[in-house]
């Protein structure tokens, strides 16, 4: 038995199903985030995007910067923590519990294109 291997959704990167049938594979997870693909790619067409170009707002960026930074910190801040003396079971506890807190942060951040370049 062949196992089909779940599709990534172009637009928000979302695994998905694919369901079998006639016609071209689905290259989104549902028919609003093919929509929005194609108004961005739109826009980014009126802009001239190469392809490997995105908008997005300011918002999101700095958004997305801050929560990469904290996280980057959190790292350098457990590798630290962890590296001298002799780490307990408790000091692991804890360096998890940083790292997720800054992980969760990093969750809520969305980071949706204003525009695409085409493909
Ligand atoms: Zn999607």
């Amino acid at each position: 038995m062949k196992l089909k291997r779940p599709l990534l959704c172009k637009w928000c990167g979302e695994e998905f199903r694919a369901t079998p049938g006639p016609g071209r594979p689905k290259q989104y997870c549902r028919s609003s985030h093919r929509q929005r693909a194609y108004e961005a790619r739109r826009l980014g067409e009126s802009r001239q995007l190469l392809p490997d170009e995105v908008i997005v707002s300011r918002r999101a960026w700095e958004a997305l910067r801050d929560a990469l930074y904290r996280l980057e910190s959190a790292a350098e801040d457990v590798a630290v923590d962890l590296e001298t003396g002799a780490p307990t079971k408790i000091d692991y506890v804890r360096a998890l519990a940083h790292l997720s807190e800054a992980v969760r942060h990093l969750q809520e951040v969305s980071v949706e294109p204003v525009a695409i370049g085409g493909d």
